[in-house]
């Protein structure tokens, strides 16, 4: 029988991995899936955070994904598309594999990508961040593969093989893109079309397709819960125990909002650790 996991957290950042420690103190068995490093390996130095001044981001994060692991916690990588709430469960799509869940902490961070010109307009009309998701609706059509993230010569694949003409764009050509593929250098420039995607602009050209994947490291919240309430500024709508309006939905750290600091990511994740053991003892009584 499929595995129903307690909880799936999204993000193997600071909020991530501190919502996963308290889970698993509070005996849960949490899976937390990552697309990949997150921002904080970038800092050369982390000044502000209580008590190991000094570290880079780099140590800091070996030593919370340490601690994660210490305590029995699996770290996955994958990407996840989307998340569907069922009532009781979730289905969480990590990467084209379909995981359940009995509940979900979003702990994706904050994606520092802008769109690009068109990219909010046809969203849902030819724009897709999830080849797993879309692809389907692209078969035997000329589509376009904007690759920016470590899966996305993995779900250009899987797009040729479901039968869409894929044209993929990307800054330098990934080493494994597939040979039938072909390949267009640059970055994607616009998205035009009139009820939905005609054509779009890559390096001053102009390729004509239906459909267009953007497929960065991060989804928008609002992409990954289709509906779910987010402020003016784009963060998840969260209380102070970290709650969505989805019950059995958490969010925490920067994609709550700000300060986007490790200290309020760390406090956070685990203020929805433990709302969310509060809520799965609930739920199996
Ligand atoms: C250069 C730099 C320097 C910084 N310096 C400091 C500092 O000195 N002090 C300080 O307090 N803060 C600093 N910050 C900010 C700090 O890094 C963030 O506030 C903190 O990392 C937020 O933690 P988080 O867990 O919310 O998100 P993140 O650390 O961004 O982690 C997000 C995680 O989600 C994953 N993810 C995203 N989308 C998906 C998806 N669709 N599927 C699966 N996984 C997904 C990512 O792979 C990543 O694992 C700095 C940030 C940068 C970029």
């Amino acid at each position: 029988m499929e595995k129903v996991w307690d909880c799936i957290v999204i993000g193997a950042g600071p909020a991530g991995l501190s919502a996963a420690v308290n889970l698993r103190q509070r005996g849960k068995e949490p899976l937390v899936l990552s697309a990949g490093d997150n921002l904080l390996r970038k800092a050369e130095r982390v000044d502000n955070y209580l008590g190991m001044p000094g570290l880079t981001g780099g140590e800091m994060m070996d030593r919370f994904t340490d601690h994660a692991r210490q305590l029995g916690v699996e770290v996955r990588l994958a990407q996840v598309g989307n998340v569907m709430p069922l009532g009781d469960t979730f289905l969480v799509n990590a990467g084209g594999e379909i995981l359940t869940a009995r509940s979900v902490i979003l702990a994706c961070g904050v994606s520092k990508a802008r769109a690009v010109p068109g990219e909010e307009e046809f969203l849902g009309r030819g724009v897709s961040y999830c080849a797993t998701c879309d692809g389907m609706l692209y078969r035997d059509r000329d589509v376009a593969v904007w690759g920016l993230g470590p899966n996305a010569p993995e779900e250009a694949d899987f797009l040729a093989s479901i039968g869409c003409r894929v044209h993929y764009i990307a800054a330098k050509k990934p080493p494994h893109l597939a040979d039938g593929i072909p390949f267009l250098e640059g970055r994607l420039e616009a998205v035009e079309g009139s009820q939905t995607v005609e054509r779009v602009r890559v390096g001053g050209s102009i390729v004509p397709v239906t459909g267009v994947f953007i497929l960065r490291a991060s989804v928008p919240a609002g992409a990954l819960v289709p509906g779910l309430p987010l402020t003016e500024d784009g963060y998840v709508c969260v209380d102070r125990r970290q709650c969505t309006e989805i019950p059995g939905l958490f969010a925490a750290g920067d994609m709550a909002g700000q300060p986007l600091q490790v200290a309020k990511a760390v406090g956070e994740g685990l203020t929805a650790g433990l709302a969310c053991a509060e809520y799965l003892d609930g739920a199996s009584r």
